[in-house]
């Protein structure tokens, strides 16, 4: 499929699913060489990685564990900021190699806050492996360990990333096509950051 309409938007295809699939063989390659023997714990963050994180674990061939949390955001009481609330997490991390499994990285603000709730709770380590990164948002401010494609500003959709929660059962990926906007829709940003 060249182009798919979601909501009110017209996306073209930017990633087929055999591209996708090479950079996420290519990663596995990576995480089998680099960790084998320290029984990983593969954390995949909801909703957006569910499709990444499949598969990814197909192409990991090492002992390791999978798990998924969502992230809530919500206002503390006494800053301005935004909270992220882990739901879900039932694992002991002490000692653990954990792998966040993120769909994309785009400024790094989801898990800078991310990684610091998991350091708290004692791992040997964190390591963040993003499926995409765009490099012209991303603040820097945190390491990123594996990252399949580095890609444009451009909002995208398709394998688990959707436009106000459509799009996601698509297995490739699309970005909104010439004459629609070009940055995500605060509306559907909104949305899809309440609902990873
Ligand atoms: P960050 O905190 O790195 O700025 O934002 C990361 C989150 O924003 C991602 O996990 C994803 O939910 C959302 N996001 C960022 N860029 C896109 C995009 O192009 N498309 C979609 N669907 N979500 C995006
Ligand atoms: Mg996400």
């Amino acid at each position: 499929m060249e182009k798919i309409r979601l909501h009110d938007k017209e996306f073209t295809i930017f990633l087929s699913p055999a591209e996708i699939q090479d950079a996420v063989s290519d990663m596995a390659a990576k995480i089998n060489n680099d960790l084998v023997g320290k029984y990983p714990l593969f954390l995949g963050i909801l909703n957006g990685s569910f499709m990444f994180t499949a598969d990814l674990l197909k192409k990991i061939n090492i002992d390791c564990s999978v798990s998924f949390i969502k992230l809530a955001s919500y206002r503390g009481a006494r800053t301005t900021g935004t909270v992220k609330e882990l739901i879900g997490l039932d694992e002991d991390l002490g000692g653990r190699t954990v792998v966040i499994l993120e769909d994309i990285v785009d400024t790094g603000t989801t898990l800078q806050s991310l990684v610091s709730r998991l350091r708290e709770l004692n791992p040997l380590e964190v390591r963040i492996a993003t499926l995409l990164l765009k490099p012209g948002a991303f603040s820097g401010g945190i390491h990123l360990d594996y990252v399949g494609m580095e890609i444009p500003n451009d909002f995208i959709v398709g394998y688990g990333l959707d436009y106000d929660q459509l799009g996601r059962n698509f297995e490739g990926i699309y970005k909104i096509a010439a004459g629609g906007v070009t940055e995500p829709d605060p509306a559907a940003q909104a949305g899809s950051n309440e609902k990873q």
